[in-house]
């Protein structure tokens, strides 16, 4: 903490003594002294739930319907804020704007339009039952009040790096997506969980939707998983945008994520909110 002395040389003048004086922050050693016990936790009822693009919205009516009949009914116990994926889509701007050899800065921009439209056809649909979309600003400091008050309140997964956006490790789509926006925000604001909506039941050591259906009872599933081993495991596909293990190992509030089939089993979306065990569970050690 920063302390405040008053120096009687300067007539009662206030200095701002702080530990931070004359630090480069950039030691290692340094930065070490600053982690927390204990983190605060802004917003630690609420729910962090994103809605799969590819997986869940672009499906349309058949998968969307029953996943919101299951929220309406979740959110008299549970508090919650939904964030949208983009889907088919951000892959197809995606794709446009490779050709034309835009930058990862670039093509985050365009993504953030899908997922806003996604997010502004779920708040539609979920109007009449207090569906509330909001930005990335202030309104984020009001997510308990907003569910204290009975609404739904909605945003886009994509995170506002934009022109910022971090060169991808591999290739040139932006590494932070929808997956690792909900995860950041569920961070920042200490929330109780964060549930990934998607249409498999979990991590599988291969994408089984690449494997044909006679060898898919053999796939490996993971049902809970250190982040650390799954990172060692170095899959070359994941259900879950990489980066969100890199962010994981680093989080300072998030100890887990839940992936759950909320496709093919909507009811589990409650099962996850009541903290069971549906889907894979990656934690940090
Ligand atoms: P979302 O629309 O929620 O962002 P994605 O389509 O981007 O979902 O990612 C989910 C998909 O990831 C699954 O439908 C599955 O086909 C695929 N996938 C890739 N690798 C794996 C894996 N190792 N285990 C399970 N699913 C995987
Ligand atoms: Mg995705």
């Amino acid at each position: 903490m920063a302390k405040l002395k008053k120096e009687k040389t300067l007539k009662g003048r206030l200095h701002i003594d702080s530990p931070l004086m004359g630090e480069s922050l950039v030691s290692k050693e340094f930065l070490k002294k600053t982690d927390q016990q204990e983190y605060f936790r802004m917003h630690p009822d609420i729910n962090v739930l994103k809605i799969g693009g590819q997986s869940i919205i672009d499906r349309g009516k058949e998968a969307v319907l029953p996943i919101l009949d299951v929220l309406i009914k979740a959110k008299d116990k549970h508090k919650m804020i939904l964030m949208t994926g983009g889907g088919t889509r951000t892959r197809h701007v995606f794709s446009i704007g490779i050709d034309l050899g835009m930058p990862p800065g670039v093509l985050s921009k365009l993504a953030d339009k899908v997922s806003w439209q996604n997010a502004e056809m779920i708040s539609v649909l979920l109007a009449k039952h207090g569906g509330v979309k909001i930005g990335h600003g202030d309104n984020l400091e009001q997510l308990t009040m907003f569910c204290q008050l009975g609404y739904i309140p909605i945003t886009y997964g994509v995170p506002p790096y934009g022109y910022f956006e971090h060169p991808a490790e591999f290739g040139s789509i932006p590494p932070h997506r929808t997956d690792s926006g909900a995860f950041l925000l569920a961070e920042n604001i200490g929330a109780r969980s964060l549930i990934f909506l998607k249409d498999e039941k979990g991590l599988f050591e291969r994408d089984p939707k690449k494997v044909p259906a006679r060898d898919r009872k053999k796939l490996k599933y993971f049902d809970k998983i250190s982040v650390r081993k799954l990172r060692k495991l170095d899959l070359d596909d994941l259900i879950i945008e990489r980066d969100v293990l890199r962010l994981l190992e680093r989080a300072k509030n998030v100890r887990e994520l839940q992936v759950i089939d909320a496709l093919n089993h909507p009811e589990d979306i409650l099962g996850a909110l009541e903290g069971r065990h549906v889907g894979t569970i990656i934690y940090r050690d």
